[in-house]
């Protein structure tokens, strides 16, 4: 197995190759879902005795990979796309091919410095000082729970004391917060948001009124999924200085937003952050999986992840940087070098610019939903997020007109829903979306 020999020149040789197609694809094909039956049907046992030899990769060619929805499509605008560089994607390659521990300094030294520049631009962005700095761990959802666990260890660190932990955060936010405070046994404050949807002082303050007992952190959101609305962080952080509490944001989708001239205002108060968290995957042009947890004393949050172990404190003693010990992880894949790659390649000025023309996109489909007297804008987009109604439109009209665009190859766009009503939502990320594209997928709506 370990032998390199005929075989395995030629799996590799047709590796390659089939990843240099699906490369050139462009786009590559937007594909569909399929049910466990069908495909069962179509490729049987995989896992056998003697092993399928070649006819593996066929199968994941002819079945398996046709029953995956590409992300990257440029018609794919639900949830939050993927939409990596060419660059990230190959390196994403390199990664799994230098089978390289990101766990470790002593193992990982090469790939862990490149990591930390990455996490000091991005700390440098927001504002944050030097000495900043974190982890990429596998997504928003780690992420924000690994900085929560370090604020909660943080506040019983310097003689806090509760009956009841608890964080405040928006109706809006994310739901992997609520799955942070389930993990972690706390109480969680939704506060109403303003009219314009975003997390202010009045609301903050009227919801904590009384109520700040065992109160360890204020996440604020900066972007939220469903709309792209940046809470407004400045007021959020006041708030969170005054009552002497830990100040996280969560950026998962719209951090990248800092990097667009458009849009870098909204993110006023990020400076403050004690830790913020922003997904490569979603707007920053890398391959999944990969969330950068950047906090603003990482010793912090050293002290509430290092695992012991005796085998571990050979590590542990070197007091070199571990990036394992600033999250809820050991082992880890150095999934932070595809975004490096790229930005290295690329440099900064090329992230600008495309994050800028994504936010230009969103407000050129803004303007076409209102230009339609059978469209309806639900909110200006903020991000690059783009929220409508069809009007007259039922739930299972939203549904059918979904199937049929994917079905035809042109998008994949499935219905959402704001106080009850159904809408479309656009999430743009992707820099080969175009115009084009918006005006085909809007007048798909029109009968
Ligand atoms: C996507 C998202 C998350 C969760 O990130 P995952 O990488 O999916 O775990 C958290 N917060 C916000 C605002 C998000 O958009």
């Amino acid at each position: 197995m370990h032998r390199v020999n005929d075989a395995t020149t030629e799996l590799r040789r047709k590796v390659f190759e089939y990843a240099n197609t699906r490369m050139n694809y462009s786009p590559a094909p937007l594909d569909n879902t399929e049910t466990p039956e069908n495909l069962f049907q179509a490729a049987g046992q995989t896992i056998t005795d003697e092993g399928l030899g070649s006819k593996a990769l066929d199968l994941f060619a002819n079945v398996l990979a046709p029953a995956t929805i590409s992300t990257d499509h440029p018609g794919y605008l639900s949830f939050i796309p993927c939409a990596p560089t060419e660059a990230s994607k190959l390196f994403d390659l390199v990664v799994s091919a230098s089978a390289i521990y990101g766990g470790s300094w002593m193992e990982g030294a090469g790939a862990v410095f490149a990591e930390n520049q990455v996490l000091s631009w991005l700390a440098k962005e927001a504002g944050l000082p030097e000495t900043a700095g974190g982890v990429f761990v596998q997504g928003g959802t780690l992420g924000n729970l690994s900085a929560l666990v370090a604020a909660r260890d943080h506040a019983r660190r310097v003689g806090k004391t509760a009956t009841r932990w608890k964080i405040a955060c928006s109706a809006e936010s994310h739901s992997s917060l609520k799955t942070a405070a389930a993990v972690m046994d706390i109480d969680l404050i939704l506060v109403p948001v303003d009219e314009h949807g975003k997390l202010g002082d009045t609301e903050l303050r009227k919801a904590l009124e009384g109520n700040t007992d065992g109160l360890f952190a204020i996440v604020a959101t900066g972007g939220t999924t469903n709309f792209g609305i940046v809470d407004r962080l400045d007021e959020v952080a006041k708030v969170a200085k005054e009552l002497d509490v830990w100040f996280h944001v969560d950026g998962a989708y719209g951090l990248a937003g800092l990097l667009s001239h458009h849009t870098r205002d909204l993110f006023t108060g990020l400076e403050h952050a004690d830790s913020f968290i922003v997904d490569p995957h979603k707007w920053l042009f890398a391959p999944f999986d990969a969330c950068a947890l950047v906090y603003r004393d990482p010793e912090i949050g050293r002290l509430a992840h290092t695992q012991h172990g005796e085998y571990l404190e050979t590590l542990t003693n070197s007091g070199e940087f571990n990036p394992s010990d600033y999250a809820i992880n050991l082992t880890r894949r150095p999934r932070g070098l595809p975004l490096w790659f790229s930005l290295a390649t690329h440099g900064i000025d090329a992230y600008r610019e495309a994050v800028t023309a994504n936010i230009e996109l969103s407000h050129y489909a803004a303007r076409k939903v209102r230009e339609r007297d059978y469209l309806q804008l639900v909110r200006d987009p903020e991000l690059s997020v783009v929220v409508f109604e069809r009007i007259g439109w039922t739930l299972e009209q939203y549904e059918e007109w979904s199937k049929k665009l994917l079905a035809e190859d042109v998008a994949f766009v499935v219905p959402s829903s704001h106080q009850g009503r159904p809408n479309a939502r656009f999430a743009i990320v992707n820099p080969l979306t175009s115009e084009k594209l918006i005006d085909e997928i809007l007048e798909s709506m029109a009968d």
